[in-house]
């Protein structure tokens, strides 16, 4: 059996989650409707959004519940599209690719640790009237943690409204829109134990231009019935994911990174505050695509770069944005998931050893 160790992908369902969603999904009831049933429903999906209020720090109206990540982001930007933005140069292609539509874009430098660099966007804010700032919580590919207050700051003095794609945060770490000092926030439900198919975006905004319109969902933010099995399932895996510290995956994701270095590996911003349970491991001279069969064929699930890219040769803009050139090319993700145990971790290490030293030697096989 396949161990699998790609969460940042998709966090295993919490059993948690799928028997609240089997529960709504024997709701007949469309939220909309009248009648008792419908109301029944609504009253499902008025408590997952004031779980979701409440963990992101806004008040009800604030909550749009969206398909996931992708779309959450993607409503976000929609308001702005004939505007200028500026956004981080690691930003997932959430952002990237619908930021190609707007009418003016800047890609903003990030450190070789891989956090934004402040002075970049100071320099960006300086130069013009700035509409709409993206920055992510933690990057996808390294775990690392960009310094949202500080941007926050700099943002809300130019009166740029910051968009935080917190993705890969929620769930893991604290996030709220007070503490974050940011606009709106982009969420999605299985990056955190939840099923595929529902997200957020949480928002400050007094209206939203939609990119769905229908029926007047979601206070005519986002038509559409509700998809409220996977919504409820959402709310209960937040529940869940908030209660855990993530501690014990630290120490396992130490132990990891400790081994991947005696056999040569660097960590990718391995310096700076980042995810405790994700790992940016670059062998040099071993092409990534050719790390990752070798580790599935081991029985090891993980990933290079963003899994929605599969199918495309792995180079990761990421790494590439943090200096590191042709390695940018070699290296894989390791992203532990909540139900992760010890004898995964060591299994893994074995394996990883195994495969450095047989293909590892910098240049041999890039
Ligand atoms: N943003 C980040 C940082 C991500 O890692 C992902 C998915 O990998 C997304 C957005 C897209 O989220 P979803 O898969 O829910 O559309």
């Amino acid at each position: 059996m396949t161990v699998y160790l790609d969460a940042n992908a998709s966090e295993p369902l919490r059993p948690a989650a799928f028997e609240v969603m089997a529960r709504a999904a024997f709701l007949s009831g469309n939220p909309s409707s009248i009648h008792a049933e419908g109301q029944a429903a609504r009253r499902v999906l008025e408590d997952a959004r004031q779980v979701l209020a409440e963990a992101f720090g806004t008040e009800a109206d604030g909550v749009i519940f969206t398909s996931g990540g992708t779309e959450a982001n993607a409503l976000a930007l929609h308001a702005f599209r004939r505007q200028r933005l500026a956004m981080g140069a690691t930003e997932h292609d959430a952002i990237r690719t619908p930021a190609r539509r707007h009418a003016q874009v800047t890609a903003l430098d990030v450190t070789p640790e891989g956090a934004l660099d402040i002075d970049a966007l100071g320099a960006f804010l300086d130069s013009g009237d700035a509409a709409l700032v993206c920055v992510m919580a933690a990057n996808n590919e390294t775990g690392v943690l960009h310094p949202i207050r500080e941007i926050a700051a700099l943002c809300r003095s130019a009166g740029a409204w910051l968009h935080v794609d917190a993705v890969q945060a929620a769930g893991r770490v604290p996030v709220t829109l007070d503490t974050l000092g940011a606009d709106s926030l982009a969420i999605s439900g299985h990056k955190f134990g939840g099923p595929k198919g529902a997200g957020a975006l949480l928002t400050r905004a007094a209206t939203v231009d939609p990119l769905i319109q229908g029926g007047g969902q979601e206070r005519g933010r986002r038509g559409g019935t509700p998809p409220l099995p996977a919504i409820a399932g959402m709310a209960a895996a937040l529940r869940e994911a908030l209660a855990e510290d993530g501690s014990q995956q630290r120490v396992w994701r130490d132990r990891i990174e400790a081994a991947a270095r005696e056999v040569g590996a660097r960590v990718a911003g391995a310096d700076a505050p980042r995810l405790g349970q994700t790992s940016a491991l670059v062998l040099d001279g071993v092409a990534a695509q050719t790390q990752l069969i070798a580790l599935d064929l081991a029985g090891y699930a993980v990933s290079a770069g963003a899994a929605c890219s599969s199918g495309k040769v792995a180079f990761s803009h990421v790494l590439d944005a943090m200096g590191y050139g042709v390695a940018a090319g070699h290296a894989i993700r390791v992203s532990l998931p909540w139900n992760v145990e010890e004898s995964d971790v060591e299994g893994f290490i074995a394996a990883y050893r195994a495969m450095a030293l047989r293909l590892g030697g910098a240049g041999r096989r890039a």
